[in-house]
Formats: C-alpha cells, structure tokens, sequence
C-alpha cells in the first residue's frame, strides 16, 4: 500500500504566533488521517512554532527554501545543518516564484537539492512551465529541468509538478489530462535517469477542495502540493481528508526517510 504525500507551503504568510495556532488547530484535525504523509512548509521565521505544536504528530514540518551551502557570509541565508537541526524533514527548492523573483536557475537548484539531501532531508524539486501552450511542450520543459536528477539521492527526493500559469491567485489548476500527461513524462524521464526507481511526483497550483479527489485519481499523480487554499488548518485538514475519485489512491509512493 503506498501513501500520497499531501502538503502545503505558506509563502510569506503567517507570523509565528500565527502558525503556531494554525499548527495546534492542524495538528487535532487531522489526528485520524493515517494513508496520507502530511507536511507544512512555514516561513523561516515560524518552523520553531510549528516544530513546537507538530511534534510526535502524523505532520511532518520543512522549509520553502535553503542556501546551497553549509555556512558563511551570506547575509540573510539559511543553511540545511540549520534546518535539518530544526526538525525539518522536506525543503522545498525552485518554486516558480523562486526562480522568477530570484533569478534561481537549475544549476543552483540542483546544487540546493545535494544540500538538502547531504543532511538528510527530503528535497521537493519543483518543475513547471512558465505559460501553457501545449502538453508536449510542457513534456520537454520539465524533462529539461529534470536533467541532473540523475546526480540527486532518489531516495530523498519528491518532484513537484507546479505549471507557473496555474499557481495563484486568479489561475486554475491545471486540467487532469494535462497534468496526467505532464506527470506521465515526469515519471519516464526520472525512471531513464535513475535506472528504473521511482521518485514520487505531487501536483501543485491551484488545489482546492474540488479539485483534490480527481487529482487524487489522476494517473501518475503521488500527492498534492497546496498554496492559498491551505492558509488555514481547516483548509488543509478538509484536503487531507480528501478521497480520491473512484476509492484507493493509485500509483502513490510515500518518500523514503
Ligand atoms: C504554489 O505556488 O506552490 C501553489 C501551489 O500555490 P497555489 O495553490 O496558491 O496556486
């Protein structure tokens, strides 16, 4: 039996004091859901306070992002031995907001992704297009992007599929043929790269309520990733309770610790 990872990033949302309640309200919400791997990924600022309220919990807690090295004098940069001593078990690397307000490319991306696994968390590498013209092109963007997962520690890595256009306020998710078909070549290009094994691949970018079960159900899809639509614990406890579409999920694979 395998698990979907379902999880959230705050952004630069919520204060500590914040994410402290929203942590204790999560943390009895969802109590009961036990076919899931849950995370959160607080601000820097507010991982002690959910580290705090969610330990001994069934949610794991992360970080949005890391500097690619250990230490030194890189003014207002968090390291992955920082965050690995506070608790955290996922650190999300090259979101799309990243990489566009960051200027973030692969390279660097991938030199964060052996930081992250070299102190033994579990890196969520996201992927994505920037504007939606076709599947196909959307195939070859993400292979693209995915070209030195070969070098990365298949057994600490999660690859978020999260199309630019479909992130945020005013977008949709995207359609679960283009998601299913996304996800399809996400899963034979990690499979070229690693000899076979499998990395799990979650979606990302307008997930509500609605749209979680049939993205549950989609072939190819391992988990859900969750902006706006989990800024409360309400919110992210009523999808983590989510059913997929038509029973069992299929084709999940919860990340190896
Ligand atoms: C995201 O940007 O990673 C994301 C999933 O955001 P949203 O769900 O708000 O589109």
């Amino acid at each position: 039996m395998t698990t979907p990872l379902i999880g959230t990033s705050w952004k630069m949302n919520l204060t500590p004091s914040l994410a402290a309640a929203y942590c204790t309200a999560l943390r009895a919400l969802v109590a009961d859901v036990e076919d899931r791997t849950l995370f959160v990924l607080p601000p820097f600022t507010a991982i002690p306070a959910a580290r705090a309220a969610l330990a001994g919990s069934n949610v794991a807690w992360g970080a949005q992002d890391v500097h690619p090295l250990d230490s030194g004098a890189h003014t207002g940069d968090v390291s992955a031995p920082m965050l690995a001593d506070l608790g955290c078990t996922f650190v999300e690397v090259g979101h799309h907001e990243r990489r566009r307000d960051h200027r973030e490319d692969d390279e660097l991306i991938a030199r964060k992704v052996a930081a992250v696994q070299r102190w033994g968390m579990t890196a969520i590498l996201c992927v994505g297009e920037t504007s939606k013209t076709t599947i196909a092109a959307a195939e070859k963007h993400v292979s693209d992007q995915l070209r030195r997962a070969g070098e990365f520690d298949i057994a600490r890595l999660v690859i978020a599929y999260e199309p630019a256009w479909a992130i945020g306020v005013g977008a949709e998710s995207a359609p679960s043929d283009w998601v299913a078909g996304v996800h399809a070549a996400v899963h034979r290009r990690l499979e070229n790269l690693t000899g076979g094994r499998s990395v799990p691949v979650i979606y990302g970018g307008s997930v509500d309520l609605d749209g979680a079960a049939p993205l549950l159900a989609t072939a190819g899809v391992d988990g859900l990733f969750v902006g706006r639509h989990a800024l409360t614990a309400e919110g992210f406890a009523r999808i983590a309770h989510t059913p997929p579409v038509g029973g069992a999920p299929e084709a999940a694979v919860a990340p190896r610790t």
